[in-house]
């Protein structure tokens, strides 16, 4: 039996998607739905990778399904392909699995020539719209098949321009079009040495070939590696019959929206052009008529358009983004997906479809992409400060930014990867530019409305983009712009609101994001779903109060490092660690033992009710010296001064940071390893955080505190560090005369924890994973060194999909936490495990703590909403009790 590589739009529907690709998948559905749809086939995916795996070649067994195909169109559509007198065009478009939009070829009108020009001509009486479809047939088919640059082209069409005295493509006539179409086959000779093809077979194959090919363009590539879409699905390629909006002023070209992707607001936003050809409304090159005028030109087509759009989003049950062509006054629909959109917009869309009856609670909490929740939190500029904008564009993708001007993607990367901040000003963007907007804080274009590339890709990464702004005049050659009577240089500060459209000189105050009621609602229901526990990292009264407004469910990770860091407390931590004797030590640690206790009695106050894991000191000594080379140089300055005393001090000071230099501290003389060298330590800061507790419960406030152990990697560190505590606990509760309830438990960040986890838990009531170390100690990375030299070139070759600090490493690291967790609980079936790394708040790591079993996860106050919605996916994924 033979394989079935081509399918007529009749016989696929929208579940054949991986097949089809998104877009023949959808024109097959709408087909179904008895929609307009000109009709077409598909070519599959499959046929794709066979092309790749057969050394770039469509082999015979598809060649002779394509032409069967085009046969029976050729017999439906009662045309021929090439025909003399009435011919069949068809447009030859890309449709990945995952759509990516502009990243790959399209062609339209293929089947012309210079015979069956005339007969297009002559059969629609419209010799001017036959012209100008042959021009732009061999304009795309020039720069997608035979690679000739785009404008080479554009210069063509520039010089006839000027020649008749004309401005706009609109008022060039047929005469000029066959001008601009006799330049462009000999430019087409000159610069690939053979003719334009004449054969509308070959132009067939040609093309196809030629979309094929296109899945593994330069932009297409950085696409996939950005938006993490795998390298080996291919392509499908829908050749469909032309229908066509350049025919005059009842025709036309647009895309829509069925709600606000900005917003979410329900209420169709789109554009259109009249007398022109999809692509023109696409790439930004005219900017186009808002949507709503379409009722005033033709209300009809309006009228119907809203229907269509109104049974679409039934269909579908989401937001669709709908291409549409209007022939001579009859509506024709192209392609619809489901819509790209920002955050807020999701949000609002699947609350709003609740409410509509369309999807349920649950489905809504699956429609918002937990990691986009961030860009919800961005901030916006300040109202109150009554900024004066100096112009105003298309508010295209939400969000505010200040940064650099930068007109070149090139340097907009460059400058982005030394950490400056950039925005990217063009007249219009290209998806060639999409590596520059990956680096840039947001981008304004002179050109191109809301649905352009440069406004769709921006509302993808959540960047903020204002487009279409006319008033500012771009001069690439001056690496300026103009704006009214400033010139803007480049390197200059502007800001712009991509909510409002608004472009400012200079930097501008912005202030913090506000949760939306619609945003509350989606996290009440996630809250109703989900089993994991969402805490916090904090390390201060002031962010645990933050964390608690978020949501967050206890602190998950206090580390006490910062508390020895601030002004007031560090000359009394050197003064410990300069120290020489047991007795020296505790005299500094009793200074800082009630500056401590303050700390957390505020944090506890903040979380009263709530459990609290307090991490003892965790980084090794000498980060609280300051660093050799200081020294010298300060010891050299003295020298000159004849301070003596002083000299003397930091003389000592060097010999001691000398001395706690070690080859590698990350693996050094740090947490449970300090508490074991020099006990007195923890013994303050255990005292420091029952005393608190004890004070607190004396006013009638609940704290409940856990205390962690750092680091431990061998059952007795843990087993000998709980005793000191024990006695130490045993002591304060007589002091004070009452007893807290309180745990004691270890942060598991070593592979031998892991291992070795049933015997830890047996002095262990909780577990809290540590990540970040964990981290690098499977991987053998140190965090700044991988992540400055060794990581990006993995994410390059695609070694790895992501950073394993970002993103948890489920094979590796997740099976020793899956590990600890079977173990620990093997010992003590109601140890607690939780997970305090940052991967605590990103949405793949937590699904993946769900999984195997947590009881909590705990990240920065921000996040915290992030992980609320992603641990309920997880639940509604992975169901568990
Ligand atoms: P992209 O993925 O870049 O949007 P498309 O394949 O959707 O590429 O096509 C680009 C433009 O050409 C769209 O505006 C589309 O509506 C238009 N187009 C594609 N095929 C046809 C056709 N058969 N008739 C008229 N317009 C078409
Ligand atoms: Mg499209
Ligand atoms: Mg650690």
């Amino acid at each position: 039996m033979t394989k079935k590589y081509v399918y007529s739009f009749r016989e696929g529907n929208a579940s054949m998607r991986s097949l089809l690709g998104g877009k023949g998948a959808n024109l097959a559905e709408m087909v179904n739905i008895g929609l307009p749809v000109p009709m077409g086939f598909t070519v599959t995916t499959e046929a794709c990778l066979k092309y790749y795996q057969e050394g770039e070649k469509i082999s015979e067994e598809i060649l002779s399904q394509i032409f069967e195909a085009l046969e029976n169109l050729e017999k439906e559509m009662g045309k021929k392909l090439g025909d003399t007198e009435d011919p069949l065009l068809v447009s030859v478009r890309s449709g990945a699995v995952i759509s990516m939009p502009g990243m790959m070829d399209t062609i339209l009108n293929l089947g012309l020539n210079d015979e069956s020009v005339k007969g297009l001509a002559a059969k629609t009486g419209n010799d001017r719209f036959a012209y100008d479809s042959y021009r732009r047939f061999i304009q795309m088919f020039g720069n997608v098949v035979m690679e000739v640059e785009h404008n080479r082209f554009e210069a063509i069409i520039e010089s006839v321009k000027e020649k008749k005295n004309i401005t706009l493509d609109t008022e060039m006539d047929a005469e000029g079009w066959q001008e601009v179409i006799k330049h462009f086959k000999e430019k087409v000779k000159e610069e690939t040495g053979r003719e334009f093809p004449q054969d509308p077979k070959e132009q067939l194959l040609m093309a196809v070939e030629a979309v094929f090919k296109s899945w593994n363009n330069q932009r297409a590539k950085v696409y996939r590696r950005i938006n993490k879409i795998p390298d080996d699905l291919g392509t499908a390629v829908n050749v469909q019959t032309m229908v066509f909006g350049n025919k005059g002023n009842d025709s036309g070209t647009g895309v829509a929206f069925t709600r606000n992707p900005s917003t979410g607001e329900n209420k169709i936003y789109g554009e259109f052009l009249l007398n022109a050809q999809g692509e023109d409304v696409v790439a930004g090159i005219r900017t186009p008529q808002s949507i709503d005028q379409l009722k005033e030109v033709m209300p009809d087509v309006y009228e119907q358009f809203i229907n269509v759009s109104n049974l679409l989003e039934k269909h579908y049950k989401d937001m669709q983004d709908i291409e549409f062509t209007i022939e001579n006054g009859k509506l024709y629909l192209l392609q619809t997906r489901n819509g790209k959109r920002t955050a807020q917009s999701a949000v609002k869309i699947a609350v709003d479809l609740v409410e509509e009856g369309l999807i349920d609670k649950k489905e809504a909490v699956l429609r918002v992409p937990a990691d986009q929740l961030e860009s919800l939190l961005h901030r916006r500029i300040d109202p109150a400060a009554k900024a004066e904008a100096a112009a105003k564009g298309l508010p295209a993708s939400p969000g505010a930014a200040s940064g650099m001007v930068v007109f070149d993607p090139d340097e907009a990367e460059a400058m982005g990867k030394e950490g400056q901040k950039v925005i990217l000003v063009r007249t219009e963007t290209t998806p060639d530019d999409i590596h520059g907007i990956v680096l840039a804080q947001g981008v304004l274009t002179s050109r191109g409305g809301m649905t352009s590339h440069a406004a769709v890709v921006a509302r993808g990464m959540g960047k903020p983009c204002v487009s279409g702004c006319e008033a500012v005049r771009i001069d690439y050659e001056k690496e300026e712009f103009q704006v009214g009577n400033t010139v803007v240089k480049k390197g200059d500060i502007i800001s712009i609101d991509g909510s409002t459209g608004q472009v400012f000189i200079g930097e501008v105050p912005m202030i913090d994001p506000e949760l939306s009621n619609e945003f509350n609602e989606i996290l009440k229901w996630a809250d109703e779903v989900r089993v994991l526990k969402v805490r916090a990292n904090a390390d201060t009264p002031h962010d645990a109060k933050l964390a608690r407004e978020f949501g967050a469910e206890g602190i998950g990770l206090c580390r006490t490092e910062h508390m020895f860091m601030a002004q007031d407390r560090l000359p009394i931590v050197q003064q410990m660690i300069m120290s020489e004797t047991k007795e020296e030590r505790e005299e500094a640690l009793a200074k800082l033992l009630p500056i401590q206790q303050g700390d957390f009695e505020g944090i506890f106050e903040a979380m009263s009710g709530l459990p609290v894991t307090v991490r003892l000191l965790d980084p090794p000594l000498h980060e609280f010296l300051p660093n050799a080379e200081e020294l010298i140089v300060e010891i050299e300055r003295l020298k000159s001064q004849s301070a003596s005393e002083e000299l003397a001090a930091k003389q000592e000071m060097l010999k001691k940071v000398r001395a706690l230099s070690e080859m590698n501290p990350m693996l050094g003389l740090r947490g449970c390893r300090l508490g074991l060298l020099y006990p007195e330590i923890y013994e303050m800061q255990v005292k420091a955080i029952l005393k608190a507790a004890c004070t607190l419960a004396k006013r009638g406030i609940k704290a409940i505190p856990e205390i962690e152990i750092p680091l431990v990697g061998h059952e007795l560190e843990l087993k000998t560090l709980r005793e000191i505590v024990e006695k130490t606990a045993e002591k304060v509760f007589k002091e004070e005369g009452i007893r807290v309830e309180y745990f004691i438990g270890t942060m598991i960040e070593l592979p031998r924890a892991c291992l070795t986890a049933d015997d830890i838990a047996k002095s262990a009531d909780f577990f809290s994973f540590g990540t970040n170390d964990l981290t690098q100690t499977t991987f053998g990375f140190s965090r700044d060194d991988a992540e400055g030299k060794i990581l990006p070139h993995y994410l390059e070759q695609k070694i790895l999909t992501d950073s394993p600090f970002i993103v948890l490493d489920r094979k590796g690291v997740g099976s020793l936490m899956k590990m600890a967790v079977e173990k620990g609980r093997q010992e003590k079936a109601d140890l607690v495990v939780g997970i305090c790394g940052e991967h605590g708040g990103e949405p793949n790591s937590v699904e993946f703590c769900h999984m195997i079993n947590l009881d909590f996860v705990s990240c920065s106050p921000y996040r915290v909403p992030i992980a609320r919605l992603a641990a309920a996916q997880a639940q509604i994924k992975h169901p568990r009790n």
